[in-house]
């Protein structure tokens, strides 16, 4: 489809916005206050592995069991990868991104500024106070790296673009198995998210809800959880397995479908769209969260089982599995799991593993 098609290129998109004056933070995994960077002018643009990097590079200061989104940025960083960008943000979703924030700032300092964010891990008053706070230490390094120092009224002009963009990111997610758009190009359009401008994000993504939706696509319907859908060829490949994504509970995006904020405070009500997101392992959430939102996401998408997609050594992910797909099977809901490293291509095993579970969903249907 022509919108897929002209999604800008992430470093075209990078160049733009600095030769307009604007800044440029590589952002790792997961949550962030996107409309508090874009406020000083700065673009996130978020760096998941990326995929097939020479890991040598990072592999003498992280250990060998450290997952390979954590391992590929530090090589890719080390490769000159991040030259481009001003400063790194490190959300401190798991411990091998708080491991990585230390090497960073103890052992190999980059020529630019560090900042980690400390996530809090609930959903009480006390969280959403300590985020909010955690917000302001944000706002004060980004004024000293910038020099400029946003009002509120600035910083809610920016809240209320990146609430807009996410409006349709969720209008996406819930038009998905209708739109004309096979799993790959959907999930390239919605992934655009991670390094555009929520303003050119609203316009592709309001070109494609504006296309006629059709009756939903035919396939063995299917919910996708885990990390990151990487290598995206995966997409491709279930498509030809005959079934088709019908949600997904991923970190990289269901999980960030951020509900608008209700405080009239900018930096609380930030804090307010993170703490009220989908449940995350990353941020926390009880089991018990993630198994009704597995189980609403289930009923609403008529999705038939689970593919968990998981990257290789991901401890939150692998804590709750067992327990989750225990549930799952109470509930009648089958499931299977694989693991990747982002750096392999899709494995025959992989493939296997995931067609042999596609077979059994379509005796069951
Ligand atoms: S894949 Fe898991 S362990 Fe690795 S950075 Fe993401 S959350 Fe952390």
């Amino acid at each position: 489809m022509e919108v897929i098609s002209v999604i800008p290129r992430r470093l075209d998109v990078i160049n733009k916005y600095k030769e307009q004056g604007g800044y440029v933070a590589a952002v790792l995994p997961i949550h962030y206050p996107r409309a508090l960077l874009r406020a000083f002018n700065v673009l996130p643009v978020e760096v998941w592995g990326p995929p097939r990097v020479d890991t040598s590079h990072g592999a003498t200061h992280l250990q060998p069991y450290i997952c390979s989104i954590v391992h590929n940025t530090l090589s890719f960083l080390q490769m000159g990868g991040l030259d481009i960008t001003d400063v790194i943000i490190i959300p401190h979703a798991c411990d091998s991104l708080q491991g990585l924030g230390s090497v960073l700032l103890d052992f190999v300092p980059p020529d630019k500024p560090i900042v980690p964010i400390y996530l809090p891990r609930g959903r009480r008053e006390s969280d959403i106070v300590f985020l909010t706070r955690e917000f302001y230490a944000i706002y004060q390094r980004l004024e000293a790296i910038t020099g400029r120092a946003p009002s509120d009224a600035d910083l809610m002009k920016s809240i209320r673009r990146e609430e807009g963009a996410d409006e349709v990111l969720i209008k996406l997610h819930q038009s998905h198995s209708c739109l004309p758009l096979t799993d790959i190009a959907f999930y390239r359009l919605i992934r655009s998210r991670e390094y555009l401008p929520a303003e050119t994000f609203i316009e592709l993504a309001q070109a494609v809800l504006a296309k006629d939706i059709k009756k939903p696509r035919d396939g063995i319907p299917i919910l996708l959880s885990g990390i990151v859908p990487e290598p995206m060829s995966l997409l491709e490949a279930i498509s030809e397995m005959g079934a088709m994504v019908v949600a997904d509970d991923l970190a990289c995006c269901g999980r960030r479908l951020y509900p608008p904020g209700r405080s009239g405070d900018p930096l609380r009500r930030m804090a307010e769209r993170i703490i009220y997101a989908p449940p995350d392992p990353t941020r926390g959430n009880p089991i018990r969260e993630r198994r009704e939102h597995l189980l609403r996401l289930i009923e609403n998408s008529g999705a038939k089982g689970v593919v968990f997609y998981d990257v290789k050594f991901c401890e939150p992910e692998l804590f709750d599995l067992p327990t989750l797909r225990c549930e799952l099977q109470k509930a009648k809901v089958p499931s299977v799991t694989v693991e990747v490293d982002i750096n392999d291509p899709l494995s025959h095993q992989t493939l296997t593993r995931i067609e042999a579970f596609l077979e059994i969903l379509n005796e069951r249907r």
